[in-house]
């Protein structure tokens, strides 16, 4: 039995080593790569990612863990080789189980639909887009009826981003978060706008760069365990986890671009530096779901980086550093700019607060079409009628509406939830961090960062992929997933802001 397990870990190294190293070569490609480079990188990158593939789902590795899974049968769950039987087998099954001739169409579908949701959106007509989209949440259903028989179509898709996670589940905590934000979001719209003209000044890149670094050493970003680049889409990718490299991006004419980009992707990074170095090379070295890891990137992003704790601490080495912007702005209304909330059509840009109002949409209409209530050629007067019920105002086209976002064009269906499951997740983990250590809420007035790291280092990053999202939520809080404290968190914060 030890043998193999001992084999099927040297197999899985090697797989791991060929991820890894096509993860650098993508890092790369996005950050320093000259443009002449495309060609040659693509073929170089898909001859690494095959064999990496090829590796993982070989039929040698089907036979060891059938014999594992056996063996493994009554041991601990938390038993780290049980995890690894268990996490390993997840990951073999979803490999194995779309035949490589879908996956191959998916991929010829998803560069064709790309191409012409680029020319749809430019003429802001859904139209030349809709037979590509048609072909992607077809093809998607034939991908989901690979795993079998579901509640829901969608579960087999949210399972490849959110283990576990069904549908039902998702759309229960939405429906109680959408009865809550739709009405705050029309009290919020009621109130004088806030001014946030003072954060789109001119404020030179490099000080922006460097004041970002600063804060997010601050944070616990360890520098001689990562490095931070700059890119036109950010993003974390981690090489090992004494390797956890961020990206970001510098706008001159919009300060929170790089500094809460920047925060965010730290968020994300402090997760991987923070797992359990035991799992490297190992399934187990990763985020337990997109979910939990963007649960680790909002923490830092708003409850730490949009909260008037960090900005008391932190406002005035800002206005040092921008004096001529900042110097004539009083702390209450640069905490205002930053929180500032307001319907916009473009969810990467959304506050904290009309943010899952875009993700809530969009996941119905997927689940919509998906299970055959809703037609392709409907979407964009659903959206339409949805957007204004929730946001209040009208789409004006379809550039605008349903053309928006580029995820569906790329093929990534029941991918949309993780983020706002991030949001409601963040909440959870935090308040039961107070709970746990009561002292945190001081430190963090005070600037320090530690005590907050430290407990989710023990409770949520070493554990890495070890138990399934909703495992982890329980065991960390004693409850499932719950949108509960989010709801109270955001009415508790922006109806100071607002005067609510
Ligand atoms: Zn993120």
């Amino acid at each position: 039995m030890a043998d193999k397990l001992k084999q099927l870990k040297a197999a899985l190294g090697e797989v791991y080593d060929l991820g890894k190293a096509a993860a650098v070569l993508e890092w790369d490609q996005q950050a320093y790569m000259p443009p002449g480079g495309a060609a040659g990188r693509a073929e170089q990158t898909a001859t690494l990612r095959s064999l990496e593939h090829g590796k993982f789902t070989a039929a040698k590795i089907g036979r060891w863990l059938t014999e594992l899974k056996k063996e493994y049968r009554r041991a601990a769950p938390e038993s780290d080789e049980a995890a690894l039987v268990r996490v390993t087998a997840r990951a073999y099954d979803r490999a194995t189980k779309v035949p490589a001739a879908l996956v191959a169409e998916i991929s010829r579908a998803t560069t064709l639909a790309h191409e012409h949701w680029v020319e749809a959106r430019r003429q802001k007509n859904f139209k030349l887009f809709e037979p590509y989209l048609e072909n992607i949440f077809a093809l998607q259903l034939k991908v989901a009826k690979c795993f079998g028989k579901q509640e829901s179509p969608y579960d087999a898709l949210l399972d490849g981003y959110e283990p576990g996670m069904k549908a039902s589940q998702v759309r229960a905590v939405f429906a109680e978060l959408r009865r809550e934000i739709v009405p705050l979001v029309k009290a919020i719209s009621a109130r004088p706008e806030s001014d946030d003209a003072l954060l789109h000044r001119d404020y030179a890149e490099q000080k922006q760069w460097d004041f970002g670094l600063e804060v997010i050493q601050k944070l616990g970003y360890d520098l001689q365990r990562g490095r931070q680049d700059k890119v036109v889409h950010p993003f974390c990718t981690s090489f090992n986890t004494g390797d956890v490299r961020i990206t970001t991006r510098v706008d001159k004419n919009f300060l929170p671009t790089c500094l809460m980009g920047t925060i965010h992707e730290t968020g994300h990074a402090l997760y991987e530096q923070g797992l359990d170095p035991r799992f490297e090379r190992t399934p187990l070295c990763d985020s337990a779901s997109l979910g939990i890891h963007e649960s680790q990137s909002r923490m830092w992003e708003n409850l730490v980086g949009r909260s008037r704790a960090f900005w008391k601490i932190w406002y005035p080495r800002l206005q040092a550093v921008f004096p001529e912007n900042l110097g004539g702005v009083d702390l209450d209304t640069f905490y205002r700019a930053i929180n500032k909330v307001k319907p916009s059509y473009i969810r990467v840009e959304a506050d904290e607060v009309t943010y899952n109002l875009h993700t809530m949409l969009r996941f119905e209409i997927e689940v919509d079409v998906l299970e055959g209530r809703l037609a392709v050629k409907d979407i964009p007067a659903t959206w339409n009628a949805k957007y204004n019920e929730y946001f209040g105002h009208e789409v004006t086209d379809d550039a605008a509406g349903c053309l928006q976002d580029v995820h569906w064009s790329m093929g990534l269906v029941g991918y949309f939830p993780t983020y706002t499951l991030g949001n409601i997740i963040s909440v959870q983990f935090y308040d039961q961090a107070v709970k746990d250590n009561p002292s945190i809420s001081g430190d963090l007035e005070r600037g320090e960062y530690g005590s907050l790291l430290k407990w989710l280092r023990e409770n949520v990053h070493r554990h890495g992929r070890k138990y399934l999202p909703t495992e982890l939520i329980k065991r960390v809080t004693g409850s499932g997933l719950d949108s509960k404290p989010y709801i109270a968190y955001l009415k508790r914060k922006y109806s100071e802001v607002y005067g609510l």
